[in-house]
């Protein structure tokens, strides 16, 4: 079967987390296609995605990593301590839904219902105030009646990188550049700043 770009982006799940090792889901929807891109590299995609992209691929099964592990992490969104905001708006230009409002020296929150848990505006907080914590909602990452918000977040993305080709930014001074990380890099990114907000804050629930 011959997939397209479009067909194979409206299977990932659109938490835009980069943890495949490219700058969102679209860009590894490409990357499937055109440099071959392992099926495997979606970690919330888990295996229900690796088995339908080897069937809209037409591969001989997944191409499984070396541990085999492929994990669907809880529902998570990210949290703002509000009383913690210095207002440097550093983690507005690394949202890639824009799912965080502020201005500098304002206090800045989350929109909850647009947040994915990509846990990607962690790692430039320099006060690290902003944890992740167990979503609402639960939002499954499979079946079509699921799919509404991963719709509407993969019309975020779209819609921010239009906005960013355009030299339109979002309001911050600074743009935080994680494009020259790879996953596995930005992954423990993430992961330090989330130790360093344990550590700070002991008692914040584990994401
Ligand atoms: S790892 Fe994240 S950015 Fe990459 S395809 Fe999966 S959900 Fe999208
Ligand atoms: S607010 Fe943070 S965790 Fe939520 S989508 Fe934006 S960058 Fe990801
Ligand atoms: S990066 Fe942290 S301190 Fe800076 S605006 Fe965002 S939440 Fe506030």
């Amino acid at each position: 079967m011959t997939a397209g770009v479009d067909e194979l982006e409206a299977l990932l799940p659109q938490t835009q987390c980069r943890q495949c090792g490219h700058a969102g889901c679209a860009p590894y929807a490409a990357a499937l296609i055109t440099d071959d891109a392992p099926i495997d590299a979606c970690i919330p995609g888990g295996p229900v995605l690796v088995a339908a992209l080897a069937a809209m691929l037409g591969r001989n099964g997944p191409r499984c990593r070396g541990d085999g592990a492929l994990l669907e992490p809880p529902a998570a969104l990210a949290r703002i301590r509000e009383a913690e905001c210095i207002g440097c708006v550093k983690c507005l230009d690394v949202c890639p839904v824009d799912a965080l409002v502020g201005a500098a020296r304002q206090v800045h929150t989350v929109i909850a219902a647009q947040c994915t848990g990509c846990a990607l505006c962690l790692p430039p907080c320099p006060v690290d105030c902003i944890e992740l914590v167990p979503a609402a909602v639960e939002r499954p990452m499979h079946g079509a009646a699921e799919r509404s918000f991963a719709a509407v977040t993969r019309a975020r993305a779209a819609a921010r990188s239009r906005r960013l080709a355009a030299g339109r930014r979002s309001e911050g001074p600074e743009l935080v550049d994680l494009a020259g990380h790879d996953g596995a890099d930005l992954r423990a990114a993430v992961d330090a700043a989330v130790r360093r907000a344990r550590t700070r804050h002991p008692g914040s629930r584990p994401a």
